[in-house]
């Protein structure tokens, strides 16, 4: 693919998660007119809010949490003005509690760069010593295929901080969790320091903090945003996409125009012949409770040694996150709530509740939650770039060095469009 097939054309983006809006905008932000055809009847893909009525309140489809040191979620959040959509501490705080002594700590980096923290008995974890953390600096360095638990020397550090931050960063267990690939992610938060560490999630919902503005400033800016259009094939010919076929016709490309295709893999790999991708995933399950209680210093806690792994409480609800979740998704969801519920009970110290009993639930499932973050399945991450000039790949799966998150899946976008608009 050569640079600047677009000049004088229109940017087609197909999928409007955060890959496909990311990438809209900065296309829009080099001056460039943008239409995007997104297969659901609403933007958000993976990341998404919508009420549901067992609840009686807006939920997410799962808890999101994003550390101060991304910078490119928050430079998008900064882009459609919701930057102060986000809650969390004023400083980087982690509250943890193991549930099989009940014992209670919470993690509390410093600010600056020079982690003097690990030095505070008061600051780390229980039973670690500060030489304990040195393999947390090994790890940035890391670059060959081994797995976290390869990587790490076993103990209480890994049991209580670095097992549970692997699984929710990697959405993979540590055995076959690719230590790399964690390393890009402690290198880009916890070695910059505290300041870099700052937990954030949206107060209300994900789609009033990520998604409906980013929609909004598309529109504003002039973008064409077509819902409930699912690309159900690329028209190709030499070396360049002509048309997309829609449910309700086709879309001529013209010569100048270009496609961002920032779908899931498995569907970019039925798109696109001869692509490669992950085509192994784990599940992650959320469990959301109908009740009110006291969101502590963080607003979440993490928790090792039960079922549950970390409980964020919102407004009128708490919600629970299991990741590497293949191993319970078939499990039924009333036997999920109720293994979860006595966790959520004792973390956030609730009364107790007759047997059986538990207040109104929702168990969410997403079977295809990210790509599995092992050795074999990053070798299928493909970059930006295809065989045709005109189209460029985006989705939290291409090659970005980091696992399947918001960061990656933002960066995506944008390097896709940078890659077309390039001149
Ligand atoms: C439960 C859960 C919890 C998570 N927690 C975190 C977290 O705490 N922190 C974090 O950083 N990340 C987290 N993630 C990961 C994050 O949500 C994803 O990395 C990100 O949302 C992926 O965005 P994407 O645009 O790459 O893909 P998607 O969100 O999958 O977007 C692809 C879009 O393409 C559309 N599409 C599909 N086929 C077509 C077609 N043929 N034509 C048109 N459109 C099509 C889809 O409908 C979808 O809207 C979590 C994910 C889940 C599921």
């Amino acid at each position: 693919m050569t640079g600047r097939c677009v000049s004088g054309g229109r940017v087609h983006v197909v999928g409007a998660g955060l890959a496909g809006l990311s990438a809209a905008l900065a296309t829009m932000q080099r001056g460039m007119p943008v239409t995007v055809h997104e297969a659901g009847p609403a933007a958000g893909g993976r990341c998404r809010s919508y009420f549901d009525r067992e609840i009686g309140l807006v939920i997410d489809n799962g808890n999101h949490l994003l550390l101060s040191g991304n910078r490119a979620a928050f430079a998008y959040l900064e882009a459609i003005g919701a930057a102060d959509t986000l809650g969390g501490p004023p400083k980087p705080l982690f509250p943890f509690m193991d549930l099989r002594s009940g014992e209670r700590w919470t993690l509390r980096p410093n600010r600056g760069r020079l982690p003097w923290w690990i030095l505070a008995r008061s600051r780390r974890v229980p039973g670690t010593g500060a030489g304990d953390y040195l393999s947390l600096l090994a790890l940035r360095r890391i670059t060959d295929d081994r797995s976290v638990a390869e990587a790490l020397r076993p103990g209480l550090l890994c049991d209580r901080l670095i097992a549970p931050l692997a699984i929710a960063a990697l959405n993979t267990p540590p055995g076959n969790g690719l230590a790399r690939l964690l390393g890009a992610v402690v290198r880009e938060t916890l070695m910059q320091g505290g300041a870099a560490c700052l937990p954030r999630f949206p107060r209300d919902s994900l789609a009033a903090s990520l998604i409906d503005p980013a929609v909004a400033a598309l529109r504003a800016r002039g973008a064409e945003l077509r819902f409930s259009r699912r690309v159900g094939a690329l028209a190709i010919e030499a070396d360049r996409v002509i048309a997309l076929h829609v449910p309700d016709g086709t879309v001529a490309l013209g010569r100048d125009d270009a496609v961002i295709l920032a779908v899931p893999p498995w569907i970019a790999t039925a798109l696109l012949t001869g692509l490669t991708a992950p085509v192994a995933f784990e599940a992650i399950l959320n469990i959301h409770f109908r009740i009110d209680a006291d969101p502590g210093p963080a607003g979440f806690i993490g928790l090792v040694g039960g079922i549950a792994e970390w409980v964020f409480v919102k407004p009128g609800h708490v919600s629970v996150t299991i990741s590497a979740a293949n191993r319970m998704v078939d499990r039924p969801a009333e036997s999920i709530a109720a293994a979860v519920w006595p966790d959520v009970r004792a973390a956030l110290r609730l009364p107790l509740t007759a047997p059986g009993a538990m207040p109104p639930w929702r168990v969410v499932k997403e079977r295809r939650a990210t790509f599995a973050a092992t050795a074999s399945q990053d070798r299928l991450r493909p970059g930006p770039r295809t065989g045709l000039r005109n189209l460029a790949l985006a989705g939290d799966w291409t090659q970005t060095g980091l696992p399947a998150t918001i960061e990656g899946a933002i960066r995506s976008g944008r390097r896709a469009a940078e890659l077309l608009l390039a001149s």
